[in-house]
């Protein structure tokens, strides 16, 4: 069985077949953050999920492309540089270099590309060159660049291939800005917005004037660069559906003729404790206010892969306690076969892993897999016991380092396994051989005094047949 998503292009499942016609490579492109804040809880929730289809198709065996973006100029970010009296760059890099470590801190992958919008001003302008050239884009009195949606459907081109627009009451609700008085039709969209006093330095030269581009046609100037006119998946939240990617298609298909992305999928909402998420009631939380509260990424990540990317997903505080105790589980789990393993070396369990991977075919049914998962935790936990005193040793250890492989095969999806040699520091590493070398000296005391301070630095001790083991407590 193949991978299946849903494609919101199609509104079905559909089996995933990459554009490249060996099936290996895979470009993918998920819409990355706008650097005017800390992200929230409800942003990570795409990133992770971004993390996931990446994970999974490298898995299968495919050679991805991740693209992720960098929205540095935007009108919150201009705003914020003018409250903040500071530089566009001295602004959006504080941002930007929070964004990655919270990226790093939930054990996402890098992407392969992040690129800046500020860096790809002259790829901007030079699609909005083409998309006036094919006159489906204007240049209004106010020295402003809009796409026109009329001419684009004037022309066979459809306008809503991801949601079902009934064009009279196309974004009536949106606020239209005093800076977009000039638009032809309320539908228009900006490319190039002119320049503003309140902009204040935010502004480059361009042939329809000084300017800074609008928000969508950044994606679809750094995505065709990077991947191409076409390529295969286009991620991002719900949300960003209507206008933003619709407005993304519109603007790569209108410039290149060609079909611009073959499988759209979106992450859905995230309520917080049963609500949306809002400062005014108390629970809008960035990553960090998670963490000052003593939940850690792995934690976070977990909770996060535990639902499937089309449901709304209620995260709550109860959720996180849950989220540590499966963790524990889990660790527990392959701490003893790490044990028992020793140095032995094993192939993974293919034929659990065949189930593993059925589930997870399934349009990444998560909640699926990770039943097949902690019931795999019970059967190995039950063996361990059962073969304790019957099994020779070195067969113990070899089915151990089986179970291990088949662990670490699937870890490499969800990337929630704690990582044993890198979880103890070096510094504490060193007061443990310190403790050895007293005890070998019998200077009891002495390795007892350091015991202690490991204890109070939150390190315990366990000393086991194959030697002094480090817990955290
Ligand atoms: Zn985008």
């Amino acid at each position: 069985m193949g991978l299946k998503l849903f494609n919101t292009l199609s509104r079905s499942i559909q089996e995933f077949a990459p554009l490249d016609p060996a099936g290996k490579k895979v470009g993918m492109y998920c819409c990355g953050p706008t650097v005017y804040d800390f992200a929230h809880i409800g942003n990570w929730r795409t990133f992770v999920f971004a993390d996931l289809v990446r994970r999974y198709l490298e898995f299968k065996g495919h050679a991805v492309t991740h693209v992720m973006n960098v929205t540095d100029v935007e009108d919150k970010i201009i705003k914020g540089i003018r409250e903040a009296k500071t530089t566009l760059h001295e602004f959006t890099g504080k941002y930007e270099a929070a964004f990655f470590e919270d990226l790093k801190t939930l054990n996402c992958l890098e992407p392969h590309h992040k690129p800046r919008a500020t860096e790809h001003i002259p790829e901007i302008i030079s699609l909005i060159e083409k998309l006036l050239a094919r006159g489906v884009a204007y240049k209004a009195a106010d020295g402003s660049v809009y796409f026109s949606i009329e001419k684009y459907r004037g022309c066979g081109c459809n306008y809503g291939q991801l949601l079902k627009l009934n064009f009279d009451e196309m974004r009536a609700g949106e606020r239209v800005k005093s800076d977009e008085y000039a638009k032809e039709s309320v539908a228009d969209f900006a490319l190039w917005k002119s320049r503003a006093p309140e902009d204040g330095d935010v502004f480059w030269s361009s042939p329809f004037g000084e300017g800074r581009p609008g928000w969508h046609i950044e994606c679809s100037a750094m995505s065709m660069k990077i991947l191409g006119a076409s390529f295969d998946l286009h991620l991002g939240g719900e949300d960003l559906i209507f206008p933003h990617h619709e407005d993304e298609i519109a603007q790569s298909e209108g410039a290149t003729g060609k079909p611009f992305v073959k499988y759209w999928l979106h992450g859905a909402f995230l309520l917080v404790e049963g609500k949306k998420m809002s400062k005014s009631l108390g629970n809008f939380f960035t990553l960090r206010d998670l963490l000052a509260k003593g939940f850690t990424g792995r934690e976070i990540r977990y909770l996060l892969l535990t639902a499937h990317y089309r449901e709304t997903f209620n995260f709550t505080i109860e959720g996180l306690h849950g989220a540590k105790a499966a963790l524990a589980r889990i660790d527990e789990c392959v701490a003893k076969l790490r044990e028992i393993a020793g140095d032995a070396n094993a192939d993974e369990d293919n034929s659990f892993l065949q189930q593993f991977e059925d589930s997870l075919d399934d349009d990444l049914n998560v909640s699926g897999t990770w039943g097949k998962v902690f019931e795999w935790i019970r059967q190995v936990n039950r063996k361990i016991v059962a073969d304790e005193h019957s099994v020779p040793y070195s067969v113990r250890a070899t089915w151990a380092a089986r179970q291990l492989a088949t662990w670490n095969r699937m870890d490499s999806i969800f990337g929630v396994g704690l990582k044993s040699e890198t979880t103890v520091p070096p510094e504490i590493q060193v007061l443990l051989e310190m403790r050895e070398a007293a005890r070998w000296a019998k200077a009891f005391k002495q390795a007892d005094a350091i015991r202690g301070e490991l204890k109070a630095k939150g390190w315990v001790i366990e000393d086991t047949p194959k030697g002094p083991k480090l817990k955290k407590i």
